[in-house]
């Protein structure tokens, strides 16, 4: 990616700028959607950039250069969502190779190494990431990728990324963090020594609930270069209007970001005075075991929210009967959703390491007013009980 005047701007100026300058025929202020399957030739072999829209569009390389930008990476690659991104860094890999990644990782993170990759020949070992004596034991000669995510989906476990990418560099495995929970609103994993990171652009980036998407971003060219070889190859591309519904989605993550948060911070502060929560799960609250490194790592705990409920039937029973928050998958819309991980987003993790317990709710707080949020709380949980 070529530097760009964007490089020395703050966060938000990227967002709204970085691989986005008016289009230099038209004017346009906006990207254009070039939906276009092929691009003439002047003569044999002879074009503007683009050939064949597989391998590259204009739309989708604004993308990459956005957020590559947001990332502080000089490389981006977009794909067709998250788990296409997670499988090109995956498929660098050859059998006999191993993987250690966190033991709550997003479940279809577990499913595509499991069931996808585990059968080719990778090896991979979930471990409590926040044990580091625990992650250096299940190193192996063979290891050559720690999996980070942070906070995890949906425990909202926070690792420390900087200690971790030291413990892997001496052994030189690569260290890749899935980003998708914290944006690069509030972390940058390559600033503090990672390798690579994905993302699932569905979630927050794209923002809207309106296009599923993925992207990797790294700084090492070699990588970079792999990375957008296989997306051409296998065909793991986004189209021009998806490419789009995540530029415009961007444009607005700062500030999204910041009032997600404010939201989360009136959902769990009800939460806190409901008799039917057990537990608040929200590395903003002092008493989350990874508050320490949150503070450290992260520019603010994000708007995810778990909640321990009394047991699996009640955790149920009470997302059933929320009105304002939605009963669905996903998160990090404008919209709240609310949902039961064990038989929803992780039941694919049933009966594995990684597990989740069937007393937890997750909520993605949107930008609903927070007064509207935490009453519906309220009721869901008092009337479940
Ligand atoms: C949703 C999600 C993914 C997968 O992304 P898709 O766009 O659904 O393929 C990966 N990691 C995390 C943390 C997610 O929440």
């Amino acid at each position: 990616m070529p530097s760009s005047r964007w490089d020395t701007t703050g966060l938000a100026t990227r967002a709204i700028h970085a691989g986005q300058d008016p289009d230099p025929r038209t004017g346009a202020v906006m990207t254009p959607i070039y939906q276009t399957s092929t691009f003439a030739q002047t003569a044999v072999g002879e074009h503007a950039g683009w050939d064949y829209a597989r391998g590259g569009n204009p739309t989708r390389d604004a993308l990459e250069e956005a957020i590559a930008s947001l990332e502080v990476g000089p490389h981006g690659v977009a794909f067709s969502s998250g788990l296409a991104a997670s499988d090109a860094v995956l498929r660098q890999l050859r059998p006999g190779d191993h993987v250690v990644m966190a033991n709550d990782v997003y479940g279809g993170t577990y499913r595509q190494l499991a069931k996808v990759h585990a059968p080719w020949g990778l090896t991979f070992d979930p471990v409590n990431l926040g044990d580091l004596d625990a992650v250096a034991a299940a190193f192996r000669p063979q290891t050559r990728i720690l999996w980070v995510e942070s906070p995890t989906n949906p425990l909202l476990t926070v690792f420390d990324i900087a200690a971790l990418a030291e413990l892997a560099h001496e052994r030189d495995i690569s260290v890749v963090v899935d980003n998708t929970f914290a944006t690069p609103v509030l972390q940058t994993p390559l600033s503090l020594g990672a390798d690579v990171v994905v993302h699932s652009t569905t979630k927050y980036l794209g923002g809207h609930s309106d296009v599923v998407g993925g992207a990797v971003v790294t700084n090492d060219d070699d990588r970079a270069a792999a990375y957008r070889f296989h997306a051409n190859a296998v065909g793991a591309v986004p189209g021009p209007w998806d490419c789009f519904l995540v530029l415009r989605g961007l444009k607005t993550l700062p500030v999204r970001m910041r009032a997600h948060m404010e939201g989360a911070a009136r959902v769990v502060e009800a939460a806190q005075t409901l008799a039917g929560v057990r537990e608040v799960l929200w590395p903003g609250l002092p008493g989350h075991p990874g508050h320490e490194i949150t503070e450290r790592q992260m520019c603010g705990p994000g708007g995810m929210v778990s909640l321990r409920l009394a047991d699996g039937e009640t955790a149920r029973r009470a997302c059933e009967r929320f009105t304002v928050f939605t009963l669905a998958e996903s998160l990090g819309g404008v919209e709240s959703l609310v949902e039961h991980p064990a038989a929803m987003t992780h039941a694919s993790t049933a009966d594995s390491p990684i597990a989740v317990p069937g007393d937890l709710v997750r909520l993605s707080v949107g930008l609903e007013d927070p007064e509207d949020l935490a009453a519906d709380l309220q009721q869901a949980v008092t009337g479940a009980r």
